[in-house]
């Protein structure tokens, strides 16, 4: 996941491959209450990991049901529609709406002592539908800061089953959701009839929850939209064990991808076009747009079809979250696009409207908006602009937006709080790199001398902007080390065979650790021996060469901070941007000096100051690959900097190359 404050993406001219779809949200959390509901021990495959799901997790663990966890494989032993009544209880809900509102009911109808809360957005989200519904059960819920949104206090109820009880359709399908779900603890002794007033939107959802609900025993039955019945005797049942579908509307993402990238087509695993989901309907809608998609089970094949996209007029309301995706894929079509029927985005995670129309128009599109409808112009060539994508907090912005660096000008996209996307997917973009192409992936390449701070400064920045870390000094120590292991001299005489084992390395950097084959190295290659050989194997022109390939494999999306000798003028002579860090030789013996004392060395700072100024001599005059700064790069002197200052330095020459 990508946790940092904004993510570039740069532009994107093709894309290939296959991507596994983590679990869907939807079916996640209502499986996850279903399975904390009845007797007995389910056992839940595939289940998304994400912030969503940890709500609810949580709020099991709370209420006292027992949650095993492996990976993606987790344990829920149920409560049998009882709870241990002794405490007062307090959940937090963040901003998720699935386990909200599903949760508020069925604790409504079990009674108790309980607080529900989310963040500020949860807390301007409506329930007040949902709420007056249970009210009308007998239930006993109270508002307490706004009429009509959360935060929630529940108590015992006083439950009445004769008369129909009555829910809106038209605001949110999850109020109707939550009440199939908590219904069946209250009709073990006679039916209940729920009637739904207004149109009911995001039907799919509710057929994803009457699907579920039928695995876990409960057979409801449906009148049209508008009238549904939970048996008497309804009674929930484990289904022993249960598989997660992947999300529909994830996938949307990569079908869009696939529609408009050019490439050998993208191949989505997890989902096919017989889900349960509703969202799975999207392919459609890719279809008309001219996307050629095939299926089978459980997985999908995208590929360019019609280019430019056709625009088209659809009534969203049977994809209510995947038609997001269609809004920008709008910018690629050849006339505009009308997304209607979309009212219920303007209660998600934001105003989801107003959301795409603000950031599509910062692309440069023309876009019009109605209560319930959006219309999105193409953009064409030469009208496309940089922009910074703001994401409100909404997983789905973010990751329609990342779409917008496929476009003609080859203009880059920034995202901003990219880890929104752990909502549903917080891999999202690591799938999006894993099978995307980028015209060229960005490098900025750090060189200076040794003590210089150069590796602190490369990985601060590395990590600032999600960006992955080349130490290419790292490599020349692997090498030496390899070597040595090998029982190889180190010198010329052994050149060709340190190249081979240099072209060949094992290696594999994990965070901080680095392994040789299967042998943790990270400290191995820290030494001032395993120095003093990187050096020596750096010195043969074979072994540089045959480690070219090796640093060139780092520069992945969506950029790379190199950091060595020769980053700027040989491995990436192409880098926008090179940085040549110093600091007087006083200054780096002293840093050096405090490193070494903490690790528990005893050396003298006069000895090391003359050891850094020998080594600085050598460095300068050696015949291959001598330290000296690329032509165009950046001095900076650190000597009076702290790193954070030298890190803000270059972030804001490395903004002054970037069009946001
Ligand atoms: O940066 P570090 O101290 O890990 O580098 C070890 C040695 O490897 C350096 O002293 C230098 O001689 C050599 N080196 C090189 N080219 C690079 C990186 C390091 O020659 N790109």
């Amino acid at each position: 996941m990508y946790a940092t404050a904004f993510l570039d993406l740069p532009a994107l001219s093709g894309a290939s491959g296959a991507v596994l779809l983590p679990g869907s949200k939807s079916i996640s959390n209502r499986v996850l209450l279903l399975s904390a509901l009845c007797e007995g021990t389910t056992t839940v495959h595939d289940l998304l990991d994400s912030d969503d799901t940890r709500v609810m997790l949580a709020a099991l663990r709370q209420l006292g049901c027992g949650v095993a966890q492996d990976g993606t494989t987790v344990t829920i032993t149920g409560l049998g529609g009882r709870l241990q009544k002794t405490q007062a209880l307090e959940f937090f809900m963040g901003n998720a709406g699935t386990a909200m509102r599903p949760l508020t009911a069925a604790l409504a109808v079990m009674g108790g002592d309980f607080t529900l809360k989310g963040v500020p957005r949860m807390h301007e989200r409506p329930i007040g539908d949902l709420v007056d519904a249970l009210r009308l059960l007998g239930c006993h819920i109270d508002y307490l800061g706004n009429e009509g949104y959360p935060p929630l206090r529940i108590r015992e109820p006083n439950l009445v089953l004769e008369a129909p009880i009555q829910v809106r359709g038209d605001v949110s399908s999850q109020f109707l959701t939550a009440l199939l779900m908590a219904l069946p603890l209250a009709a073990e002794q006679r039916a209940i009839t729920i009637d739904v007033v207004g149109e009911l939107i995001s039907k799919p959802y509710i057929e994803i929850t009457l699907k579920l609900l039928a695995r876990y025993g409960i057979a409801v039955q449906r009148e049209g939209w508008s009238r549904f019945v939970i048996p008497a005797g309804s009674h929930y049942r484990s289904p022993g064990s249960i598989h997660v579908e992947a999300d529909a509307s994830s996938a949307s993402y990569f079908i869009a991808l696939g529609a408009l990238a050019d490439g050998q087509g993208i191949t989505v695993q997890g989902v096919g076009v017989d889900s349960i989901q509703g969202d799975i309907r999207f392919v459609e809608a890719a279809q008309l747009m001219g996307a050629q998609v095939s299926s089978g089970p459980n997985t999908l094949h995208i590929q360019r079809g019609a280019w430019p996209l056709k625009g088209i007029d659809l009534d969203c309301n049977h994809i209510p979250d995947a038609a997001m995706t269609l809004a920008v894929m709008a910018l690629y079509a050849d006339s505009p696009t009308t997304l209607r029927n979309i009212a219920s985005w303007r209660v998600k995670e934001t105003d989801r409207i107003a959301a795409m129309a603000t950031e599509c128009r910062k692309l440069g599109a023309t876009v019009e908006e109605g209560p319930d409808w959006l219309r999105i112009h193409p953009l064409p060539a030469g009208a496309w602009r940089a922009a910074s994508i703001h994401t409100y907090d909404d997983h789905r912005v973010a990751m329609c937006f990342s779409l917008a660096a496929f476009n003609a000008d080859q203009v880059p996209v920034r995202i901003e709080d990219p880890k929104c996307v752990a909502k549903t997917f917080p891999d999202y973009f690591e799938a999006l790199f894993s099978v995307a192409q980028a015209h060229t992936v960005p490098v900025i390449c750090i060189d200076g001398p040794t003590a210089s701070g150069k590796g602190t400064l490369a990985a601060r920045l590395a990590h600032t902007l999600g960006y992955h870390y080349l130490d290419s000094g790292a490599l020349y120590r692997l090498t030496g080390l390899a070597a040595t292991r090998a029982g190889l001299p180190l010198d010329a005489s052994a050149e060709p065979a340190i190249a081979d084992l240099a072209r060949t390395l094992p290696v594999r950097f994990q965070g901080e650790q680095v392994w040789l084959g299967t042998d943790d190295v990270s400290e191995a290659i820290r030494t001032e021996e395993a120095g003093m050989n990187a050096s020596r194997v750096s010195a043969l022109p074979a072994v540089r060469t045959a480690l070219v390939a090796l640093q060139h494999r780092f520069r992945q999306l969506p950029g790379l901070l190199a950091d060595g000798r020769d980053m700027g003028t040989v491995i990436f002579p192409d880098a926008p941007l090179k940085v040549f860090l110093t600091a007087s030789a006083a200054k780096r013996a002293e840093r050096r000096h405090k490193q070494l004392i903490s690790k528990g060395f005893s050396v003298t700072l006069d000895s090391l100051r003359a050891d850094l100024e020998a080594r600085d001599a050598r460095d300068l005059s050696r015949s291959v690959a001598p330290l000296k700064p690329a032509q165009e790069a950046l001095s900076l002197d650190n000597s009076e900097l702290s790193i954070e200052a030298s890190v803000d330095q270059v972030l804001a020459w490395w903004q002054r190359t970037q069009p946001f």
